[in-house]
């Protein structure tokens, strides 16, 4: 029977959409269909599937209205929307102009333990590619892997989150209508159907939480297919003595509240020098002020509500928790409910510690935590006192001074003299370190290799071996 699923409005919190769940049969059939369309897709080359993919930027670029509108439904927020949707428009054309020089050269190369041989590789795309996606930046986590996927010859189906799933069904028509539809499609449902979907793939990239990777990753393994993983953080943005203390308070603010806080790369903890705690957490929590909720008007303010209410309870318990073992709010602190959506002004906490869990747990709200330290490696110890290690940041007097203490921190992409710019800059491989993933870069060259089997072609260029050459 098939499973309706209602989807809540996250400025109303009143169910307004609903989505019919695939099971595994509706996943297979198209899986099966996929499969049939694939030596097409292949058969047009890196040329062709650039060409096509361009057209559905363009298409995209056309009905952009449509998307965005979904989007901001989905998410409670105007701005961001928009932003999401141009931004995977843009990565498709960058990814389309330059994914042809990605491809390695394929010549014959003469061995050279035994010059007898020599070998030529070749690159099979994986067939079917799956893609599992969050909620907290929706269509750019659809398309971040879905893109050099395509473009290396797979077939692509995304299942986008059940508390985000408008967009998908707007991007429909503009799939269609580019021609794209036997290649590419979006399905809709909930964990079911994404553990359906990871037993009809060749290979699975998923975005979201730890406990659900690790999930993804046991059904992975049973399916022997490889999990690329892009999971949890909790960031840390360590600031020193002498770093200019009004951008440092200005960019802490930025890297944490941006997008309510529903951000992987979001600044999570703060660790400042003790000489001069007082100072920035009064004048961070002076700026926090001036942060204003999208609220009555989504064209007015900074921050939107939660995404998923649920979080906001979560990030609830963790405020009281900090505040039980003496933790002090300084801004912020208490969820709102207005219009039936849940909201939080941006959060600066003080006097935390790592007892706490504000301090230890992924928050994903607009909340601040920061503590003192009396030296850097206490700072970098602390940093490090954490199971994630996705991502992090250091601001001090200069990139040089942010480096020495970056190469210290275990995590895979350091922001230097800023925070969180793997959201603004998707250039540079980095891999999660810790819990925070598994898996080869989807940045950089790797993002495109990753969805290729490397296949090598060994030619003997004399007589083959015989049985007497074995003889004792
Ligand atoms: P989630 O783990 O709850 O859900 C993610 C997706 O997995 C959804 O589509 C969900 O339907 C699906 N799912 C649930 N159970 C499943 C199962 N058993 N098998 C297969 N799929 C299943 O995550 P979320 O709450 O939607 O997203 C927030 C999390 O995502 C945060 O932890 C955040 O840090 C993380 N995230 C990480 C990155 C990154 O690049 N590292 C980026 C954005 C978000």
């Amino acid at each position: 029977m098939t499973k309706i699923m209602p989807v809540i409005n996250p400025r109303t919190g009143k169910a307004d959409y609903e989505i019919k769940a695939w099971d595994d049969g509706d996943i297979s059939a198209l899986a099966e269909s996929f499969r049939a369309n694939q030596m097409a897709w292949i058969t047009l080359g890196i040329a062709g599937r650039c060409k096509a993919i361009l057209k559905l930027a363009d298409a995209l670029e056309a009905n952009a209205q449509s998307v965005m509108d979904a989007l901001e439904v989905d998410t409670g927020r105007r701005i961001l929307a928009r932003a999401e949707v141009m931004g995977v428009i843009a990565n498709i054309r960058a990814w389309a102009s330059f994914a042809p020089a990605l491809m390695p050269k394929l010549d014959w190369v003469q061995g050279r333990a035994k010059p007898n041989f020599k070998h030529k590789n070749a690159y099979v795309p994986y067939g079917l590619v799956g893609i599992i996606s969050p909620w907290n930046f929706p269509i750019t986590l659809s398309f971040i892997d879905a893109i050099p996927a395509l473009l290396a010859g797979g077939c692509v189906f995304v299942k986008p989150s059940e508390i985000t799933p408008r967009f998908a069904d707007a991007l429909e028509p503009i799939i269609k209508a580019a021609g794209m539809k036997d290649y590419f499609a979006f399905t809709q449902g909930g964990g079911e159907t994404g553990a359906a979907l990871i037993d009809n793939v060749d290979c699975i990239c998923f975005t979201g939480s730890v406990q659900t990777g690790k999930k993804v990753a046991i059904r992975a393994a049973e399916n022997l297919i490889p999990a690329n993983l892009e999971l949890g953080g909790k960031d840390p943005l360590i600031i020193t003595e002498d770093a200019d203390l009004d951008t440092a308070t200005t960019l802490a603010l930025r890297a944490s509240v941006l997008a309510t806080g529903q951000a992987c790369q979001s600044i999570e903890r703060v660790y400042v020098p003790s000489s001069i705690y007082e100072a920035f957490v009064t004048q961070l929590a002076e700026k926090s002020k001036a942060v204003s909720l999208n609220y009555p008007d989504i064209d007015k303010g900074h921050i939107g509500p939660f995404i998923f209410g649920q979080q906001a309870d979560k990030v609830a318990e963790q405020i009281q928790d900090a505040v039980r073992k003496g933790a002090r709010i300084l801004s912020g602190g208490t969820i709102l409910d207005h219009g039936g959506g849940k909201w939080l002004e941006p959060t600066v906490i003080a006097d935390v510690s790592h007892e706490m869990d504000i301090m230890c747990e992924e928050t994903f709200g607009p909340v601040i935590p920061v503590m003192g330290y009396e030296t850097v490696e206490q700072a970098i110890a602390l940093a490090n006192d954490t199971e994630f290690g996705l991502s992090g940041g250091v601001f001090a007097a200069d990139i040089e001074a942010a480096m020495a203490i970056g190469e210290h921190i275990e995590a895979g992409a350091i922001s230097l003299m800023d925070a969180a710019l793997t959201g603004q800059y998707f250039e540079a491989g980095k891999q999660s370190f810790k819990n925070s993933g598994l898996g080869g870069s989807r940045m950089g060259q790797n993002g495109f290799l990753r969805f290729f089997r490397q296949k090598a072609y060994i030619a003997n260029t004399t007589s083959p071996l015989t049985m007497d050459d074995f003889k004792e």
